[in-house]
């Protein structure tokens, strides 16, 4: 894929606007304190208070703060979480619904069932965690998506974000979250069919899972347009309407997992060529993967060369 060089850390490349709050350095703001536990203390009183006078309240946790979420929510949705990368699944809780015995061997293409090891060479520092890890049911299943990727899981606080941006018209969290989305895609690993060096990907376009026309417009917005319009440039081109959905369906968090696939087939439909393209597909939350899977297959059937799957949250 062309231009595949963009390297580092999103945050450092998004505007002002875009940038999650930082918390203060506390030996900055109070410069004076004469001991590091009076400066917390005097920081934590001053950070308090000037939560307090703001009447901000933390969409995730309701308590007064004064960044888009307060710092333990923030700590919480940057939490790193080792996920398999055919369905975005928490890896422990991946390998508890493997049918699978040997799945604990099977998670990691790259990495071979452990070998004795050679007691004349120092033993590994960490464990490997290489960014092909899948569960046993990926490996066993063929998915119709190159990846899947998650920023956070779909509980405490991410969940009360992702309905305060769904259902409460709280679109200015999309920018924000936005740049915990584009976090969540592999910094360093190429994209799918990458022959070219390792790079951030990039991609040929970013679509989001549509709504039906009679929902959109009951809601107002599609919150996941509202996210993919606020990701990176670099990323690739946020694309509207590619993606179409042909009719109205069922909300997936209402049905029982065996109806989730029925649920949404045949519910997309292509309207712009993709022939050739690698695609990111975005939505706000990756239930089972049935919808995004199932429009992923839409549009590989349409000639797209690549489909890698991107939520917000997935619920583990
Ligand atoms: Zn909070
Ligand atoms: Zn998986």
């Amino acid at each position: 894929m062309p231009g595949t060089t963009h390297t580092g850390d999103w945050r450092a490349q998004l505007s002002p606007q875009h940038s999650l709050p930082v918390q203060p350095n506390r030996d900055r703001m109070n410069p004076a304190a004469s001991t590091p536990a009076r400066a917390t203390s005097h920081a934590g009183a001053f950070a308090r208070l000037t939560a307090f006078l703001s009447g901000h309240r933390c969409p995730g946790c309701a308590t007064p703060c004064v960044g888009w979420v307060c710092a333990d929510c923030e700590h919480r949705l940057n939490r790193p979480q080792l996920r398999c990368v055919g369905c975005a699944l928490p890896l422990t809780a991946a390998l508890a619904a493997a049918a699978k015995p040997d799945a604990l061997q099977a998670t990691n293409t790259d990495t071979p069932a452990a070998a004795p090891r050679d007691a004349s060479q120092p033993p590994p520092q960490t464990p490997p965690q290489p960014a092909a890890t899948r569960c046993g049911r990926c490996l066993s299943e063929p998915s119709p998506v190159a990846a899947s990727y998650a920023a956070f899981d779909y509980a405490a606080p991410g969940d009360r974000l992702v309905q305060a941006l769904k259902f409460n018209q709280r679109t200015a969290l999309a920018a924000p979250l936005a740049v915990l989305l584009a976090g969540a895609l592999p910094s360093g690993e190429a994209a799918p069919d990458a022959s070219s060096c390792a790079a951030q990907p990039r991609f040929d376009r970013i679509l989001p899972i549509p709504l039906s026309p009679s929902r959109e417009r009951s809601r107002g917005y599609n919150q996941s347009w509202e996210l993919v319009r606020r990701l990176p440039p670099a990323l690739g081109p946020a694309c509207w309407q590619t993606l179409v959905r042909t009719r109205d369906t069922a909300s997936q968090m209402a049905l029982p997992h065996t109806e989730r696939e029925r649920n949404v087939r045949g519910a997309f439909a292509v309207q712009r060529d993709v022939a050739d393209l690698h695609l990111l597909l975005v939505d706000d939350v990756m239930t089972t993967g049935a919808t995004l899977f199932e429009a992923a297959r839409v549009l590989r059937k349409a000639g797209a060369a690549s489909v890698t799957a991107l939520a917000l949250a997935r619920t583990p």
